[in-house]
């Protein structure tokens, strides 16, 4: 139904089947931390549905080369990898302008580069937590804002965001320093999402609760009952994720198909944080 409006405006010129509104072909993304886990199964997604790819890490650049590699071979023919470190400003805004020199833009930014540190709350010392809120939140925060300087004279743009199930629950762990940097990215989320929509850049974020990445892997083996009971028994789906669990919704989210949704934050964590286990009747 076509209606006139003297103010405001209904829907987008974004139209079509939504396998079509899925598609990312001729877009380019940004991936931090897309060297290995989560960002490279991320990375991966947005490559299979059309998108080149940007692959970020810190160090190590065979890792990140080695995904740029294989994006290249699915279709993704210009994606490259480059090291910089999201904890420095200055480093973000040029590999945003590498970016687009390379490739012309910059469509997508997924800023999913984070660290964890395990220290009971009393023992943190300042070191630990400055490093931690470097990458988790000012990490997120400089992204965000070097894709976004590249955006808004453009008018469009789409960022999301690595959340963590730990922004809503005490996780299990001795890491307050982490919950809260994962809590304040959704809050950072909701802030840039309000303020950025004025020149068409949504800010979503995805909130993963425990995936198999090569960190979790070697504790599991190790600890597997101590693994069991706060990583596997409290998720009402009774197991952990695996990365690629979350390319799915890092499509959708960078996609058309979700053009009316900004500002908020997709919890994929098997139940985990549905109810608290001695709550269970099944
Ligand atoms: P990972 O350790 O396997 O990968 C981390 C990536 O971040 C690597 O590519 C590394 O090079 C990069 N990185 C770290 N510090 C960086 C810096 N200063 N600058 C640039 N890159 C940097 O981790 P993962 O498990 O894949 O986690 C990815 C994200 O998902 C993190 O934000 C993490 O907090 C979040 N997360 C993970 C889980 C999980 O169970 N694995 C659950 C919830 C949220």
């Amino acid at each position: 139904m076509a209606v006139h409006l003297n103010k405001g405006r209904v829907g987008t010129d974004v139209c079509g089947p939504v396998t079509e509104r899925l598609r990312l072909k001729g877009r380019v993304a940004m991936v931090t931390g897309g060297s290995r886990g989560i960002g490279a199964a991320m990375a991966r997604g947005l490559a299979e549905a059309g998108a080149e790819v940007v692959i970020v890490s810190r160090q190590g650049a065979e890792e990140g080369e080695a995904i740029a590699e294989e994006l290249r071979g699915i279709g993704a023919k210009n994606s490259f990898a480059l090291l910089a470190d999201v904890t420095k400003r200055a480093t973000l805004d040029a590999a945003v302008d590498e970016t687009v020199n390379r490739l012309g833009k910059l469509d997508i930014m997924v800023a999913n580069a984070g660290i964890g540190i395990d220290v009971n709350a009393e023992d943190m010392t300042e070191d630990q937590w400055d490093r931690l809120m470097d990458v988790n939140l000012k990490g997120v925060f400089f992204s965000a804002q070097a894709a976004a300087r590249h955006m808004i004279p453009r008018g469009r743009g789409n960022i999301i965001v690595t959340s963590s199930l730990s922004a809503f629950v005490a996780n299990g762990n001795p890491q307050a320093c982490y919950n809260a940097s994962k809590a304040g990215v959704n809050m950072l989320v909701r802030c840039l999402a309000y303020e950025w929509a004025r020149h068409d850049i949504r800010v979503n974020a995805i909130a993963p609760g425990y995936i198999m990445t090569d960190i979790l892997g070697p504790y599991l083996e190790e600890f597997p009952e101590e693994a069991h009971g706060y990583m596997i028994r409290p998720a009402a789906m009774n197991r952990i994720g695996t990365p690629d669990e979350l390319a799915g919704a890092a499509v959708f989210l960078a996609s058309d198909a979700s053009s009316y949704m900004t500002g908020q934050c997709m919890v994929i964590d098997g139940g985990y944080s549905l109810t608290p286990l001695e709550n269970r009747l099944l």
